[in-house]
């Protein structure tokens, strides 16, 4: 049986997760509308993530005993101005996700919960690569200029 104070930060996370996922997917409308299908198609994909992110914890939350709920979520941005500061901004939410996660596994372990500690270790790791893959992309923009921006919108648009 999960404690009610870990069911209540799970809660929060899945507020944070659909509250990323209307950040990229705003994100994915704004590129979309600038010209660049690919970046658009790229981050349409990652606003399926963190919809799915929110699933897995719902998922989990349901079969130790707790009760999942969506919350609020607050406005998203609309602008983000040119596509490197798009990408820094990905990249600077991941990292705010992932001191998210953090203190969800900080909460898990305060309360010794430790199949929920072990469920979150996927999501820890998970923001390894988030953070790998942003950052990334935020260099291959710098590297390429201005010129190398459609070849970098067609790479991002060939993501599965
Ligand atoms: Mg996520």
């Amino acid at each position: 049986m999960i404690k009610e104070e870990l069911v209540k930060a799970l809660n929060e996370q899945i507020t944070a997760e659909l509250w990323s996922s209307n950040l990229y997917l705003a994100m994915s409308f704004y590129m979309a509308n600038k010209g660049f299908g690919g970046m658009a198609a790229w981050l349409k994909k990652q606003a399926a993530e963190e919809w799915e992110h929110a699933n897995m914890l719902a998922n989990w939350t349901i079969k130790r005993g707790g009760k999942p709920e969506v919350d609020k979520i607050d406005v998203v941005p609309n602008d983000f101005g040119t596509p490197l500061e798009v990408f820094k901004q990905v990249y600077e939410h991941e990292c705010r996700v992932s001191r998210l996660i953090d203190n969800l596994v900080d909460v898990a372990s305060a309360a010794k919960d430790k199949a929920s500690q072990d469920f979150l270790w996927g999501f820890v790791r998970e923001q390894v690569e988030e953070e790998e893959t942003a950052q990334g992309i935020v260099d291959m923009i710098e590297k390429a200029g201005e010129a190398g921006l459609y070849h970098i919108d067609e790479k991002l648009g060939q993501r599965k």
